[in-house]
């Protein structure tokens, strides 16, 4: 059966240079990076030359970058980290309503603990206002967190700006970069972030691994305890052919940034306005505003973006109803929730992330069938009278 994988945003497959990097970490190399002797400094290497190059991949400096398990993980360091600093179980987390649920729960976690939180609303093109970051802090907050590019819709946020606000207060500013990375270049220091999360698998790197950029100077609670790897800001013995992985993933993503941004654009360009030339009722979150170039989100009147899903699945299409990690959940998408989507219009949403390995003619096939499949679903809906325009 034909297949067509329209979900980069939840994961990537492996790039084949990507899976030669780490072969022989796989294989031969098997040390132990904190052993002194011949194969612990083979490992070292690989892990130090790994660091290099993903440092220099957001313009840091080597000792900045500490592997983590993923982007959860980074995220949970950057805000717990930040949070248990003082040894106070006090202090107040500014953050948007569109985080993902690594930022949002571990926010809804900390209040548990007594720390306060400020969730910022967004606009309709989903963007949060600088003004309105401002606007939030108090003398006591310890943190401001506010992600680059929104996983559901692609919308990039104001992350110079909101970044000026936080160094001008003195407030560290972490930013969750999980989608970003390799698709928008991104200088650390001149956007004024002082923690950045980063995430292998989005960018066609082994999943398991990520990394929290920590800015110099930056104060931080290790979560995991136990010997002393990444300058004791995350124990536990390094995995790695997975740091090598990542660390090629990046500079692959970086090296072939625009050649990939046009292509995925052009393929994304293609979809949206074959969607809209074929289907009344048909919205594009967050359009109007700077996206990634890869990601869709589209809403369509009177049907259920599950039943959509299960219609594409039959003809090989892979997608998404947003956040991978929210699959099965009946309720709308907080992200679209925030921007002030209508809850059944929200239902009625998908997601379609682009990728490397795609074509123009995947980007037809997909038209056709998900035309096929409104239609249809929309035959049968006793909600769809006529075409209302959205
Ligand atoms: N942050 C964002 C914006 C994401 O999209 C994801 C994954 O979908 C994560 C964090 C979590 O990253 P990981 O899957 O590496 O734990």
């Amino acid at each position: 059966m034909r297949r067509v994988y329209l979900d980069h945003n939840a994961t990537t497959p492996l790039d084949p240079r990507v899976f030669e990097a780490m072969r022989p970490y796989m294989t031969g190399v098997f040390g132990n990076a904190s052993s002194p002797h011949f194969y612990g400094r083979l490992a070292k290497q690989a892990l130090e030359e790994s660091r290099e190059i993903i440092a220099s991949g957001i313009s840091s400096k080597p000792e900045e970058i500490v592997f983590t398990s993923g982007g959860t993980e980074a995220d949970n360091l950057a805000l717990r980290g930040i949070a248990y600093q003082k040894g106070k179980r006090k202090g107040h987390v500014i953050t948007s309503s569109i985080e993902h649920h690594a930022v949002l729960r571990t926010c809804v976690a900390l209040e548990k603990e007594g720390f306060s939180a400020t969730y910022l609303p967004v606009d309709s093109q989903g963007r949060v206002d600088p003004d309105e970051v401002k606007k939030a802090i108090r003398r006591d907050t310890v943190l401001m967190s506010v992600m680059f590019a929104n996983n559901e819709t692609g919308v990039i946020q104001p992350v110079a700006e909101i970044g000026r606000i936080a160094r001008e207060y003195g407030i560290p500013f972490h930013c969750d970069a999980v989608q970003a990375i390799g698709k928008r270049v991104m200088e650390v220091e001149e956007l004024k972030i002082d923690l950045l999360a980063l995430s292998s698998h989005k960018i066609y790197g082994p999943q398991g691994i990520g990394a929290l950029y920590v800015r110099d100077g930056i104060g931080l609670s290790p979560m995991i305890t136990g010997g002393h790897h990444e300058r004791g800001l995350r124990a536990g013995t390094e995995n790695i052919a997975a740091v090598v992985g990542f660390a090629r993933a990046v500079k692959i993503a970086i090296d072939e940034i625009d050649i990939y941004r046009t292509m995925v654009e052009s393929l994304r360009n293609k979809l949206e306005s074959g969607l809209i030339k074929a289907l009344d009722g048909v919205a594009i979150h967050g359009a109007q505003g700077e996206r990634l170039p890869h990601t869709s989100c589209i809403g369509f009147a009177s049907v259920e973006a599950e039943s959509i899903l299960l219609h594409l699945d039959l003809k090989g299409i892979a997608a998404s109803s947003g956040s991978a990690c929210t699959t099965g959940d009946p309720e709308p998408s907080h992200v679209l929730t925030a921007m002030g989507v209508p809850p059944e219009l929200a239902k009625g949403s998908i997601r379609i992330s682009f990728g490397r390995e795609n074509t123009e003619e995947e980007a037809d096939y997909t038209v056709n069938a998900l035309s096929d499949a409104v239609r249809h679903l929309r035959s049968i809906s006793s909600q769809w009278t006529t075409a209302k325009p959205l």
